[in-house]
This record gives structure tokens, sequence and C-alpha cells, in this order.
């Protein structure tokens, strides 16, 4: 109540301060399975200065500040688990600027891609980064969050040229510019990108925006083995086509959404793509591929032109969420991921599954094939402690199994509560700079504690 009365002091009269029992509760879990913990309060600001009041006092006060988009992230990374503050960006979702010109716009952190997306596509443009989930810019930012059109345009920090940022204390800082590139020293602005909350409040960006591409085409092909689906993945991304995505889900992921969809699909690996560029380029692809889709092992080759038809085709791989709920009633979805290099993403793919079935657990694997990105969703009963701990057990080994090819803990999820251990084990060498940063950042520790770094040697 006496952080409520002091918070409520220092904001200007636009803001909001709730400390309700809906509010804390809808912001204390966000899209994972892991234990939700309710914020003491949460706060709304209404604009810059707002956010820069609630750092400074909270710096004063030493109370734990956790960031808050649109809660849809998957590794616990905005659950408030040392309570304090949950800062919703929510309301500061402002498009201030698109040019069309520079193809960039300037946004504030609550706004969510679809909304950016609906602005600029009149124009002819597009934001490209798609997590699935309507997530807020800020928030997909702060995970350098990533989706099915990565292995054209990169990560949400190929799209990020500046942040406007408020750091713990209230101090503001811009980072980057809105040209193309630049060289101007230490890169604060890739820093921010993937730091979770954890060195500073994003409040504004500015992106970069892609031209919508002329023509389209989507295929979809089954492929009998799980390694060989990947290994045909990795061959394709490999032939210089066209790609805009390419997908692959292993036979449990098909068969569950044959279930969910009615769709009719073999019951077997399948790999999904999508061609985008001027239409003769489009139609030479095309061409390309039906001549080696065979020889990689792929068979059931199906073709969409039409947008109708590649919505179609492309169900199953977007109700591909839902079709894991709906084939474990009563279980939640325990979603991981590693990303490894494409040469080693057939036989990463097939210990996947091999490692899932042997710890007799139920799930399946969705993978971004064109970039390497292995997701599994594991459907677990919370409240089977045995049942969480063998997938804990899977996790581990996944992971362990990514960094031996040469992969990462984490390609887009980021590290959140759940990857803490793992990120030492892949950049042990560089942890203690890792804290360094952080100390320089946030020196009293207030910025979304208890995430992304490992816990302290006691
Ligand atoms: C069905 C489904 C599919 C998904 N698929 C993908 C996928 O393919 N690829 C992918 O990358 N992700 C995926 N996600 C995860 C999720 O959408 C991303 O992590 C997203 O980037 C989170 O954005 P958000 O606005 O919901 O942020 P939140 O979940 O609210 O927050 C995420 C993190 O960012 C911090 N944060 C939020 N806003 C700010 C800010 N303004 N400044 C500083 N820190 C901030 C929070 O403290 C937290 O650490 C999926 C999620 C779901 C539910």
């Amino acid at each position: 109540v006496d952080l409520t009365r002091r918070l409520r002091a220092v904001l200007g009269g636009d803001a909001q301060v709730n400390d309700g029992p809906s509010a804390r509760s809808l912001h204390a879990r966000d899209a994972s399975f892991h234990a939700p913990v309710e914020p003491d309060v949460v706060v709304f600001p209404a604009g810059v200065d707002d956010v820069c009041a609630v750092l400074e006092l909270a710096d004063a006060l030493e109370v734990p500040v956790t960031p808050w988009g649109m809660g849809t992230s998957v590794e616990g990374n905005a659950i408030p688990v040392r309570g304090g503050i949950s800062l919703s960006l929510q309301r500061m979702d402002a498009i201030l600027d698109v040019d069309a010109t520079s193809r960039t716009a300037r946004v504030q952190a609550g706004v969510t891609r679809l909304a950016l997306q609906r602005r600029v596509g009149p124009e002819g443009l597009c934001f490209p980064v798609d997590p699935g989930a309507d997530a807020s810019l800020g928030g997909m930012a702060a995970t350098n969050a990533a989706g099915t059109t990565t292995l054209r345009y990169g990560k949400m920090r190929e799209q990020v040229r500046g942040l406007e940022v408020v750091l713990a204390g209230g101090r503001r800082i811009s980072t980057g510019t809105a040209a193309a590139k630049t060289s101007a020293g230490y890169d604060l602005t890739s820093l921010m990108v993937g730091s979770e909350g954890t060195l500073g409040v994003i409040v504004e960006l500015v992106v970069g925006l892609h031209p919508i591409e002329e023509a389209s085409a989507s295929f979809r092909f089954s492929v009998p083995r799980l390694a060989a689906a990947g290994d045909a993945a990795a061959a394709i991304a490999g032939l210089g086509l066209p790609l805009l995505r390419l997908e692959l889900m292993d036979a449990w992921e098909v068969r569950a959404v044959t279930a969910f969809t009615g769709l009719h699909l073999a019951p077997e690996p399948l790999v999904l793509g999508e061609l985008a560029g001027p239409r003769p380029a489009v139609e030479e692809a095309l061409a390309g591929l039906e001549a080696v889709v065979g020889e990689l092992g792929g068979r059931k080759l199906a073709i969409a032109r039409d947008r109708a038809t590649q919505t179609e085709l492309w169900r199953a791989r977007h109700d591909a969420y839902f079709a894991e709920l709906d084939a474990a009633p009563m279980r939640a979805s325990l979603s991981t991921d590693v990303c490894v290099p494409l040469a080693a993403l057939g036989a990463t793919l097939a210990e996947t599954r091999r490692a899932i079935d042997e710890a007799e657990l139920t799930g399946g694997i969705v993978a971004h094939a064109g970039d390497g990105n292995v997701h599994v969703g594991l459907m677990v009963d919370p409240a089977d402690a045995d049942d969480l701990a063998r997938a804990r057990r899977l996790v581990d080994r996944l992971v362990e199994a990514a960094l031996a090819r040469g992969g990462t803990c984490t390609g887009e999820h980021g590290v959140g509560i759940g990857k803490r251990a793992h990120l030492a084990l892949e950049h042990g060498d560089s942890v203690d700079l890792m804290r360094a940063i952080k100390r320089a950042f946030d020196p009293r520790g207030i910025l979304n504690p208890g995430k992304v770094l490992p816990e302290e040697p006691t």
C-alpha cells in the first residue's frame, strides 16, 4: 500500500497504478509453464516521464521492476519472480512516424507487430518479424524475437536501428540512429536487444521495414524419416532460392494437426516452405524445387500459388500449437528451443525425437528449419512433479546436444528463468563480463532480477 501510494505521488495524472488482485494475477505469468509469481503492484505509464519516475523511485527504494509487453514470452521472462513492480508498456502504443522513403517506423514500445503491419501494409511495406503471438515491439526487441521469416530478414536485432531506453535510476538514453548503418562506438542498441528487461526499459524503437514482395508461392512435402527431412530442409536452404519461410514438423505434430484440423496429411515428417519475390523468380524457383524434392527423399509435393490455397497449406503449421493442446487435454505446453548450424539439423531432429520417446514424454517437434531452430512442445502435467522433472532433464539433454554441435541453448525464446544454468554452459568464459555489464547499467539490481544471468555462486 505504501509503494502504491508513493508511486501515485510521483506519477503523472494519466498513469495507472493497480494493486488489485486481478491486475496482479494477470501479470504473474507469461505463456510458459513456469510457476506464477504476483507483483506487488502493476503500473501502466502514460508516457516516458512516467517510466523515468517509476525507475527513479524504484531505484531509491530498491524495489524490483519487471517490464511487461504482452506477456507472451515462453521462458518465464516476464514473471516478476522477486515481486515489486510489473511495468506494463501496453498503454504506450503510439506509432509516432512512418518514413516510407527510408523504410523505417518510429514507435512506442507497446505497439504490437500486427498494429504496425496494419499501418504500413497499405504503403506496400511490411514489418517481417512474426513470433506467432501478437507481441509488443518492446517485448520482441527485449527477447530478440524471431519467427518463420527469419531466414530472409533476420531477427529483431537486424530490424532495430535505434532505441530510447530508460535506465535504472530514471536516466533516459538514445542508442543508434535512424540511419541504415552506423559504426559509431560500442553497439548499445544490439546490447539492449535481447537483454530481457534486465538492462533498461525500452520506451521507443526505430525499426526497419521491407517492401512487400510481388508474388509468392508455398509448398509442402513429406519425408518418411525425420533426419532425412532435416537434411532435405538444410539442402533446400542452401539452394539460393528466394525462400521466405522454411518450416518442419515431426510425425507427432503432423498427426496432432491432422486430428485437429481434418487436413489430409501423410503421418510423416512434413517440410513446408514459401518462396517470395518477382513472379518470374518465384516460378523459376518452383521449377527448381520440383526437380530436387524427389532426390532429397521427399514425396507428395503440393504447391499453392493463390493466397487462399497458400493459407490452407500453412494451416498445418499455424494451428500446430492449438493442435498440441488438443492432443493432450488437461496438460500444459512446455515450449523449449535450441538452435544448431544447418549441417547438424537432421541429426539434431532425430536425436530430439529419440530423447522425447526415451523420457516417455508426450510432445512434438516444430522447427524453423531454414535457420536450424528446433522447438519442442512438451505436453506436461504441471501438477505432476515427475513429469516436470523428466521434462527438465530432457531440456538439459537437448541443450547439451545442441552445444556439442556448435549451437546455442536458445535460438529465440531467450534465457528467462528456464535457461539460466544453460547460459553458463554456453558462455562460461564470459558470464563475468555479462555480470559487469549488468552492474554498469543497473548497479542495485532492480531490473528484472532473477533472469538471464546464472545464480551467483554463494
Ligand atoms: C503461441 C506462441 C508462439 C510463439 N512463437 C515464437 C516464435 O516463433 N519466435 C519467438 O521469438 N517467440 C515466440 N513466442 C514467444 C513470444 O511471443 C516472444 O518472446 C515475444 O517476443 C514476447 O513479447 P511480449 O510483448 O509478449 O513480451 P513479454 O512477454 O511481456 O516480455 C518478454 C520479456 O521482455 C521484457 N520486456 C517487455 N517489454 C519490454 C520493454 N519495453 N523494455 C524492456 N524489456 C521489456 C520483459 O521483462 C520480459 O523479460 C511465442 C509465443 C507464443 C505464445
